[in-house]
């Protein structure tokens, strides 16, 4: 419909540069510069690196995404971009190309949270979110199970990872095995032509007293590491299929068990499941098999919507737009430790509308008020937010594993 907002979103929380346009729930472009190779030889992504890396690839690959939609940059009702969680300067670059962009224009700026992002993409796969959703979000920097009563305000999350997170499981496994950057895509790949139930690997939190929606992936990726190793020292050799497909399967049993719990416990009929590990090829099997003996309709979007892109971003930005949620102001600063409660960013300016009803948006761009649901310093809220953002944060700060590219 010509009249759904169209709008441009950019991603650049950690090695992809991606820019997409949206119109509604229709995906008009998505285009994507990574620096993935850049990091292989490190083993993982160098946050100078990317950033710099983004800088290059940010004019570039906006005018790519213009040119694939076919619409001018004067046609856009908004810019969406990522303002956490991510590595803070690769965030940086993006943000500060969005208000450039939005203040030339005269567009209204969005500043979105990127795992809310990973959720919302699905809008352009399988048409409008449920309300509520219940989303798995499984990626290199976390692993939560959240419900979504408002895609564009209020999501509330149930659990988490206690350690690492699943794709970060999948990275540190296969450099175990030798399997090289990144890890997730390398395993499926393997496991195809192993046996699941060859080693019996553990699954973490998964006893009678343990937290019914937290994950725990430290201690299978050391039990891994040991059998590996143990094989190692007695001069057998590794069978690395066999390795991959057990440790993939105790990954996934665990994720789609607990998902499912959730969705049984709240009595939500749907599953969505989100992030770069989403784009495994048994997680996602596996997932569609529980679902259908229990009844509940999944829905995953394509693996190159799982990954980072930047069409997810617009997808929440174009929903935020439709809601007539408020825009963020032009000092919207960039937070790499953005809690996932945090759906979007106001800005330092935003203030909170007063009683009578009036609210200020100074330095927002034309046609961007402030105003809403945000107070000024909720970005840096709560102590369940805080500990949420010291993961990822720390996550982020070490070099680490990243993703397939999806152009
Ligand atoms: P980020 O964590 O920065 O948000 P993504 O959402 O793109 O990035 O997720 C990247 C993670 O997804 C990496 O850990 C990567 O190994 C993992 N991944 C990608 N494809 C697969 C796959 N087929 N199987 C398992 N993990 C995968
Ligand atoms: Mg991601």
């Amino acid at each position: 419909m010509a009249d759904e907002p169209l709008v441009l979103g950019i991603e650049t929380s950690c090695d992809e540069t991606g820019v997409g346009i949206v119109r509604g729930h229709t995906l008009l472009a998505d285009a994507i510069a990574s620096s993935v190779d850049e990091h292989a030889r490190y083993g993982g992504v160098v946050p100078e690196v990317a950033s710099r890396a983004h800088l290059e690839a940010m004019v570039p690959t906006i005018q790519r995404a213009l040119k694939q939609a076919g619409v001018s940059a004067r046609d856009l009702d908004g810019i969406a971009v990522t303002a956490g969680p991510g590595l803070a300067g690769a965030l940086l670059v993006g943000v500060s190309a969005a208000k450039a962009y939005a203040y030339a224009l005269g567009k209204p700026l969005y500043g979105v949270n990127h795992l809310a992002s990973h959720i919302c993409v699905d809008q352009l796969e399988h048409g409008a979110l449920p309300e509520p959703t219940m989303a798995l979000l499984v990626s290199g920097g976390h692993s939560s199970l959240l419900l979504a009563p408002d895609i564009t305000g209020d999501v509330r999350p149930l659990g988490a990872t206690i350690d690492d997170a699943a794709g970060e499981a999948f990275d540190k496994v296969a450099r175990v095995l030798g399997l090289g950057f990144p890890g997730g895509p390398a395993i499926d790949r393997h496991a195809r032509e192993g046996d699941p139930a060859a080693i019996a690997f553990p699954r973490g939190l998964t006893g009678g007293r343990d937290a019914r929606y937290d994950f725990s992936f430290s201690g299978l990726k050391t039990a891994v590491a040991r059998w590996v190793e143990s094989r190692r020292r007695e001069g057998r050799e590794v069978p690395i299929a066999d390795v991959a497909a057990s440790f993939q399967e105790a990954v996934v049993d665990v994720l789609t068990r607990k998902a499912i719990r959730a969705c049984r416990d709240n009595g939500v009929d749907h599953l969505m499941i989100g992030g770069g590990v989403a784009a495994n090829s048994r997680l996602r099997s596996l997932a569609q098999e529980r679902c259908d003996d229990a009844g509940i309709l999944l829905r995953v979007p394509r693996p190159g919507l799982c990954t980072d892109n930047g069409a997810m971003v617009a997808a929440l930005g174009a929903e935020m737009v439709a809601r007539g949620r408020p825009a963020s102001t032009l000092d919207l600063p960039a937070d790499s430790s953005l809690p996932v409660t945090e759906v979007s960013v106001p800005g330092h300016t935003h203030e909170e509308p007063s009683p009578k009803g009036g609210s200020a948006g100074g330095g927002s761009a034309r046609g961007g008020q402030a105003g809403g649901a945000h107070g000024p310093d909720s970005a840096h809220g709560n102590d369940h937010a805080h500990d949420h953002a010291h993961s990822h944060a720390h996550d982020h700060d070490h070099i680490r594993r990243q993703t397939t590219s999806i152009s």
